[in-house]
């Protein structure tokens, strides 16, 4: 071609790119199982049931990554629509990185769900937009947390809920003990081995530490101008489902 590279005949290429996105989703997946020992899932469907998705509600899910929120979301608001009837829901996934995003276009979506690149700090949608906000093991990255809170209230309709699932503090001194060591140690090592990355692995448990515990967070969620904030702890701490109402 003329940029210099080996011309790379079309269906070859879409091979390249769906082994890159099969393998970013599916070592994604994998780290979560090894490092969370699969009680993600759980903690997902907790935080799901939390949110409560209805027939016709336009559900936004920031830091989407793969999607697994959102097909969780997609999933139980058709299951509300077959018994109540109603409009289809719409969930849109928006993730600022757009590899995790092809990745789970790759994985696969359900019908409601549409996919966009975009940024939680300055979200692409209109005030009073959205019927519910969630981000999920999200939030702890996003480098102005309180700007990415404010967003979250900027969109969401009066009486839309906010939710946001994130690792937090063992509140037990045995769980933290055991979490430590497992923190420090396994997880490095996990990743290390694993991922082959254990600088990254060993910056996530170091992002953990930093963020705020439970009370300080709702705090800042109600800084940002949220009502009835609720705390709802998952695995002793370890992760905890934030809830609040935009009203
Ligand atoms: N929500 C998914 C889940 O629970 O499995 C993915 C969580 S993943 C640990 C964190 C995601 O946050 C990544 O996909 C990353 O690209 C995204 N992210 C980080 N900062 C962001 C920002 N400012 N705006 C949008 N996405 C962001």
């Amino acid at each position: 071609s003329s940029f210099g590279f080996r011309d790379v005949d079309a269906r070859e290429k879409v091979q390249l790119v769906r082994g890159v996105f099969d393998s970013v989703a599916s070592n994604y997946d994998l780290m979560n199982d090894l490092m969370s020992g699969g009680v993600h899932r759980l903690w997902k469907d907790a935080a799901a049931a939390k949110l409560n998705p209805r027939p016709g509600e336009r559900i936004l899910d920031v830091a989407g990554g793969t999607g697994d929120m959102a097909r969780r979301y997609a999933k139980m608001a058709r299951r509300a629509q077959q018994r109540l009837g109603g409009a289809d829901a719409r969930v849109i996934v928006l993730d600022y990185n757009a590899e995790m995003i092809m990745a789970g276009v790759h994985k696969g979506g359900e019908p409601e769900m549409t996919w966009t690149v975009g940024d939680a700090m300055a979200l692409p949608l209109p005030d009073a937009s959205v019927d519910a906000y969630s981000i999920s093991f999200g939030i702890r990255n996003v480098a102005d947390i309180p700007q990415a809170l404010r967003e979250a209230r900027r969109v969401l309709k009066p009486g839309g809920r906010f939710l946001c699932l994130e690792f937090s503090r063992p509140t037990a001194e045995p769980i933290r003990k055991a979490y430590d060591l497992w923190s420090f140690n396994a997880i490095p090592a996990i990743g290390g081995w694993v991922a082959k990355d254990r600088d990254s692995y060993q910056y996530l448990v170091e992002s953990i530490r930093r963020f705020p515990d439970q009370n300080t967070f709702k705090a800042m969620i109600e800084d940002a101008g949220f009502s009835r904030v609720t705390v709802t702890n998952l695995s002793g701490g370890v992760a905890a489902i934030h809830h609040g109402w935009a009203l």
